[in-house]
């Protein structure tokens, strides 16, 4: 086992994956080395989610794994968002562990390993500076995580939203939006890299600007990446907020064909009572509005969204209305989740009085209507041609993405033959499943 060497494992969404690709960057300029095998590394850093209760328990089997497997020399820190707001629950779990380090000083990483590098010190070392705002003080490090020809590239972090089921408020503090110089000079990078999609994220990219009083931050925002990175053919935009989808913002995705007629705008739910008790826009004749108007403007959008079942106190109307909701908007992707009961937020008083059986049967009627809309409309993409990024090769089948499948939480498209990773091939479609495409290239 080398001295300088870290063992890192990544969990929860695409904006811890950017953290650990920033605190990976930190300590490789560090002069330390990032290793694959578990025995060869002195640090092992597992960069844990914490924003429900599900997350948080396979954050915690992941450090109580490792610490299992854990050798004499060898050091165990846990970072990210479940040491920032549950650390006390994390040292009591996981008393082998020997260092943490929260979410909003992820830039303080190297800090953490070479205090650990002293046996003097007193473990756990904790590292939660209090009252920290999160991505101020970057440090010249890219807020990107690259995989292959995609990458996603962090615009933002932190949340104003007041959702009252919503622990990321807690966790990170209040929306910072990230100097637009330095996006675009990592968007010049990804460029130079050869990147094909930039993916572009944060707690809700509609906010972006706001904290600086740009109202239209997002799209001013878009317009300056579409002029500085031209060979970039794919941007995405994930985590939209409802309300905040702009005239403008529409019309510069759809007068730009860099920018990817997709868009992520988790709903949460459709019945207008559920919504004011969520404390989330209620105004449903907006949601109508709005995407009539993109579909509209364009007619080929791909629209991903999420809901979650079971709030306190839904009733079967009130599911019945969400239901009707889904089968009429004929959304391209859903993701649903039971309700979790948060301590700390402002759903905390409302409890969790609809039963797990219950909230587990409407997660499944929901997904089975879901999966009747995803087939058919999969099935309108047969003979069509669809550039896809290719992502993989295994067994003679290539698989990629199209520019109606982020990465991780969409379907893909499965070719026959070795295709060049990293690159979008014209394919035409042959073929559907109920998520995923199936090809031949043209
Ligand atoms: S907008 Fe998203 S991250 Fe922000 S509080 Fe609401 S659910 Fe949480």
């Amino acid at each position: 086992m080398r001295f300088n060497t870290y063992f890192l494992v990544s969990l929860g969404c695409a904006k811890n994956t950017v953290d650990s690709s920033s605190m990976a960057e930190l300590l490789n300029r560090n002069g330390y080395t990032q290793v694959a095998k578990l025995n060869q590394a002195r640090f092992i850093i597992v960069n844990t989610c914490g924003f429900i209760q599900s997350a948080r328990q396979e954050s915690i089997q992941m450090l109580k794994e490792l610490a299992r497997k854990k050798r004499p020399g060898q050091k165990l820190v846990a970072t990210g968002c479940m040491t920032e707001l549950y650390h006390q629950m994390v040292v009591e779990q996981v008393p082998e562990l020997d260092g943490l380090l929260g979410t909003r000083r992820w830039m303080d990483i190297v800090n953490v390993v070479e205090g650990l590098r002293s046996n003097n010190l007193p473990t756990p070392l904790y590292h939660l500076p209090g009252n920290c705002a999160v991505s101020y003080d970057e440090r010249g490090i890219p807020r990107i995580a690259q995989q292959g020809g995609s990458a996603y590239l962090k615009i933002a972090d932190g949340c104003h939203r007041p959702c009252a089921f919503c622990t990321i408020p807690l966790i990170k503090g209040p929306t910072v939006s990230r100097p637009q110089t330095a996006i675009l000079e990592e968007a010049i990078m990804l460029q130079e890299s050869g990147a094909k999609e930039i993916i572009l994220i944060a707690q809700d990219t509609t906010a972006y600007g706001h904290d600086r009083g740009e109202k239209e931050g997002l799209s001013s925002l878009l317009e300056a990446l579409v002029k500085t990175v031209p060979r970039i053919p794919w941007v995405r935009i994930l985590y939209a907020y409802p309300g905040c989808i702009t005239d403008r913002l529409i019309s510069v995705m759809a007068e730009n064909p860099q920018i990817l007629p997709y868009l992520d705008i988790p709903l949460q739910h459709a019945h207008p009572d559920i919504l004011r008790r969520m404390k989330r826009p209620a105004d449903m004749k907006w949601v109508y509005r709005t995407l009539d108007k993109m579909r509209k403007k364009m007619p080929q959008l791909a629209i991903r969204t999420t809901f979650i079942v079971g709030y306190p106190g839904e009733t079967e109307k009130e599911f019945q209305v969400l239901l009707n909701f889904v089968r009429e908007i004929q959304f391209d992707r859903i993701g649903v989740f039971p309700f979790s009961f948060e301590p700390g937020t402002a759903s905390e008083e409302l409890g969790d009085p609809v039963l797990s059986e219950t909230k587990q049967k409407r997660l499944e009627r929901l997904m089975l209507q879901q999966q009747e809309i995803s087939l058919s409309k999969n099935r309108s993409f047969i003979g069509k041609a669809l550039p896809v990024l290719i992502e993989g090769y295994d067994n003679g089948i290539s698989a990629g993405r199209s520019y109606r499948d982020a990465p991780e939480i969409d379907g893909l498209v499965f070719i026959e033959g070795k295709l060049p990773v990293g690159e979008i091939v014209n394919i035409r479609v042959t073929g559907a499943l109920t998520y995923d495409l199936i090809g031949n290239p043209i």
